[in-house]
């Protein structure tokens, strides 16, 4: 069984309120919202981050991205406009070594991030 917190949500190990499956990426509800709308968009497959992705992983980023946008589209975010980003590593403040794409919406967003 993975140690990988995000590959057990993906295998159905730990629960999770999912929104979306395919074969290549899920998306579930973050479990401590950092905003209304908080989805995490993950690939099934375990990436551990974006500075870890190869160019056979392009098709796969895309497709991220595009979910993301499909969440935000049904969540309702598409009116006033919504947040999508990875943190990647130590600075970028990851805190889960598996690729994913936060959807960040229903409240302004301030930039720069802190
Ligand atoms: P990071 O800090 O790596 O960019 O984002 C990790 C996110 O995963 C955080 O927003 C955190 O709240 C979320 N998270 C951590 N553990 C769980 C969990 O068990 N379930 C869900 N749904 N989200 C989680
Ligand atoms: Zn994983």
């Amino acid at each position: 069984m993975s140690l990988c917190l995000f590959c057990r949500i993906v295998a159905g190990d730990i629960p999770a309120a999912i929104l979306h499956r395919d074969d290549d990426v899920v998306a579930f509800r973050d479990i401590q919202p950092q905003a209304p709308i908080h989805v995490l968009v993950v690939p099934t497959r375990h990436v551990v981050s974006l500075a870890e992705a190869k160019p056979e992983d392009q098709a796969l980023l895309g497709r991220l991205l595009l979910v993301a946008r499909d969440i935000a589209s049904r969540d309702g975010l598409d009116a006033n406009g919504y947040r999508v980003v990875t943190n990647c590593g130590a600075d970028g403040g990851q805190s889960v070594a598996h690729l994913h794409v936060h959807v960040l919406g229903g409240r302004p967003m301030a930039w720069p991030p802190g």
